[in-house]
């Protein structure tokens, strides 16, 4: 694994054919009254430097995007937000960058779910749009490790929901400190309106409904840092196996 920003020029003129490009894409936003706004930043780029170390193959690692589409989150406080079609113009400069770099496989891991969209789409704006000579691949670390989690019942709530359980246990694990016990939210009965699936078949946006939700999917109650290593080192390896493939399959 290496580390995009402590390459030279030429060291990663060297790399860029012969390697995958992974570029971990966060958000800063709102996470409830006890979690920093920095929560999804955290978690994608740990999941990504512990997926491209583990990956048998070569794997250059960006620094994370700390921005993306949060304006759901806006009302809360503690957010910042990129417009929707700006956001895809800055994923589709970053990968062109790298294209011109030298990169011809470029991987987006995403870990906020307002960017999922766009992390889906920005191949088509490079390959097609651009009609750059490179393998683009967008998805986020959930949809990545959708198998290996509905696999296994971590028992913290929805994954990755929102400042709930799941979030909370990874913090614990990675940036304890962060984590201000104190103000988790009081156990609740049920999930707030906001974790349960809507309708399948489509994507649903429904005004007010974070506002609802106290901008929480559910309670951190059964969170604990042997919970979030173990989510982490799950969705790692799910992530770690996809970087393999892709690379394999992207000649
Ligand atoms: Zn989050």
């Amino acid at each position: 694994m290496y580390r995009f920003e402590e390459q030279t020029r030429d060291r990663l003129r060297e790399l860029a054919p012969s390697s995958t490009v992974l570029v971990p894409v966060g958000s800063t936003e709102q996470h409830g009254p006890h979690l920093p706004v920095g929560t999804d930043t955290t978690i994608v780029t740990a999941i990504a430097q512990r997926a491209a170390a583990a990956a048998d193959v070569p794997v250059v690692v960006t620094p994370t995007l700390p921005y993306g589409f949060a304006h759901h989150h806006l009302p809360f406080g503690g957010t910042v937000s990129l417009g929707l079609v700006g956001y895809l113009d800055v994923l589709t400069d970053i990968g062109r960058s790298l294209a011109v770099d030298g990169f011809r496989r470029i991987v987006f891991l995403n870990g906020h779910g307002g960017n999922d969209g766009a992390v889906r789409s920005v191949g088509d704006r490079i390959v097609f749009e651009r009609e750059l000579d490179v393998h683009v691949a967008g998805t986020s670390y959930w949809t990545c490790a959708a198998d290996a989690l509905a696999d296994t019942d971590l028992g913290v709530g929805p994954v990755p929901g929102h400042a709930g359980g799941f979030e909370t246990s990874c913090m614990l694990a990675l940036r304890p400190e962060l984590v201000r016990r104190e103000l988790m939210p009081a156990p609740e009965p049920d999930l707030q309106p906001l974790a349960y699936s809507d309708i399948p078949g489509a994507t649903i946006r429904r005004a007010g409904v974070w506002a609802a939700s106290d901008g929480r999917t559910d309670d951190s109650r059964h969170a604990s840092a042997e919970t979030g290593e173990r989510a982490l080192a799950l969705i790692a390896a799910s992530v770690a196996a996809f970087l393999a493939g892709f690379h394999r399959s992207a000649q």
